[in-house]
Parts: structure tokens; C-alpha cells; sequence
């Protein structure tokens, strides 16, 4: 059985929609110029454009590169999308269910399940992003809501997928607006995460999961959420944008 020391942890830069294919390429070699402990997940998710010039950038070094988003269908007449047959080469992962995307671009949990079975089928990680609005918090919904959709994200795949696959816990009232849940707020809510795994999956796929926090993470605030058993990293969004900031995410982590 594992248990939460042999999971590796793993801090993801979300760059959003920042940064294009030059300048993606000059902060992916700001952060690789740096020490970057050996023990840990250190991935890039640039936009789509730069995805190819970060991926050759960080090539020599463990940086990994991630997509922000693909469409579930592998190709066809699906204008603006990209697919991941078109990122496989690149990535090693793929955020899926991103707020942003949820709430901007109506992304439901049944595209999310669709998108983390293809993620998978090629061989690619999701980190799986899910969270309450504050509304929801405020009526005492927040369980409920995660479990929902934590069990639409993972109810397709394998428990062996699924132990592959990182969660992150995202309340959508702590992103990009500088207020961060408590410690203790982030582990209640990984926790619910990390039952629902095993109800659906069973406990070697609770143990596996990685479960990241992500909500204005930053070099001041991340200890204190590192420091709590089965947070397993972070998905770090504006803090990302600083190659010097951002190591010290990882670096704490
Ligand atoms: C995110 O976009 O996933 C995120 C957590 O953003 P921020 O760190 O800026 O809140």
C-alpha cells in the first residue's frame, strides 16, 4: 500500500493566457537556469502557441511541459481547438476542468470526464481541477459540489488511471484574487477529495492520487500549505509568471 511519502510531489505553473512563443521560451529558461530540487514534479503549462518553443527550451532539463486545455475528440471540424494528438509530442500533461474554463467557456463536469478519458488514452497526465464557487461555500455546498465533481471526473477510468492521475483543489473564490484558503480549509478539502477517490476507486487509488492546492499561491503563503499531510503540491497561476517566485514554490514544496 502506499502511503503519502512515495508520492512525488508536483507544482505546476498555469501561465494562462500569457506569453507567447518567444517570451514563454525566455521565462521557461529563466526557471530551468535555476537549482531545482530532484525530488519533485516541475511542470510549465504555457498557451498552446508556445507550447513547442517552452517544450525545446526546458529540454535540457527534468522541467515538464503541460497543455492548458484540449478538446476531447482526437480531430475533426472543431474550429479553434487543439486536440491531443496535436500536443502529445510536447506534454506530459494536461489541466483539465480549469474554472476559468468552466465558468468562461461552459465546460461541464460530463466534458471534463470526456476530456480526462482522452488525456489518458494518450498516455498523458490531467491534473484534474476541481473547487466551490463562494456562494457554494458560504451554503455549506462545498463538499457536495467537489464530490460531484470529482466522482464525474474519475468515474470512466481505471482505478489504475485514476492513481496516475493529479487532482487539484481549486476554490474559485482564492483564484487570482490574492485570497488563499486556510491551511486548514485546503486539507478538509483534499481530504473530502481523497475519500471520494477511494469510494469510487478504492484505497490504493486514494493512496496514489496526487492532490495539489491552487488559489494565489505564493513564496509566503505556500509553507504552511506544503506542511499539510496530503497536499501534494500546487498549481500556482499569477506567482507562475515569475521565474523567481515560482522556484520558490517549488523549492518549498
Ligand atoms: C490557477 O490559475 O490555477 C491559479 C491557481 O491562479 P492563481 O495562482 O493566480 O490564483
Amino acid at each position: 500500500m502506499v502511503n503519502h511519502l512515495d508520492r512525488r510531489p508536483i507544482v505546476a505553473g498555469n501561465w494562462k493566457m500569457n506569453t507567447g512563443p518567444s517570451d514563454g521560451a525566455a521565462l521557461a529558461q529563466q526557471v530551468i537556469a535555476h537549482d531545482l530540487p530532484e525530488n519533485i514534479d516541475v511542470v510549465l503549462c504555457p498557451p498552446a502557441v508556445g507550447l513547442t518553443s517552452v517544450a525545446e527550451a526546458v529540454r535540457p532539463s527534468p522541467v515538464l511541459v503541460g497543455a492548458q486545455h484540449v478538446h476531447w475528440e482526437l480531430d475533426g471540424a472543431f474550429t479553434g481547438e487543439i486536440s491531443v494528438s496535436m500536443v502529445q509530442e510536447f506534454v506530459s500533461y494536461v489541466i483539465v476542468g480549469h474554472s476559468e474554463r468552466r465558468r468562461g467557456f461552459g465546460e461541464t463536469n460530463e466534458n471534463v470526464q470526456r476530456k480526462v478519458q482522452t488525456v489518458h488514452s494518450a498516455g498523458l497526465v490531467p491534473i484534474i481541477a476541481v473547487g466551490e464557487s463562494l456562494e457554494q461555500r458560504d451554503d455549506d455546498r462545498a463538499h457536495v459540489v467537489i464530490r460531484t465533481q470529482v466522482e464525474s471526473a474519475i468515474e470512466m477510468l481505471t482505478p489504475d488511471q485514476t492513481g496516475e492521475s493529479v487532482i487539484a483543489y481549486e476554490p474559485v473564490w482564492a483564484i487570482g484574487t490574492g485570497r488563499t484558503a486556510s491551511p486548514e480549509q485546503a486539507q478538509e478539502a483534499v481530504g473530502w477529495i481523497r475519500d471520494t477517490v477511494g469510494v469510487v476507486h478504492g484505497q490504493d487509488a486514494a493512496a496514489r492520487v496526487r492532490i495539489q492546492y491552487g488559489g494565489s499561491v505564493t513564496p509566503d503563503n505556500c509553507a504552511d500549505l506544503f506542511g499539510r499531510d496530503g497536499i501534494d503540491g500546487a498549481l500556482v497561476g499569477g506567482a507562475s509568471l515569475d521565474a523567481g517566485q515560482f522556484v520558490a514554490i517549488v523549492r518549498a514544496a
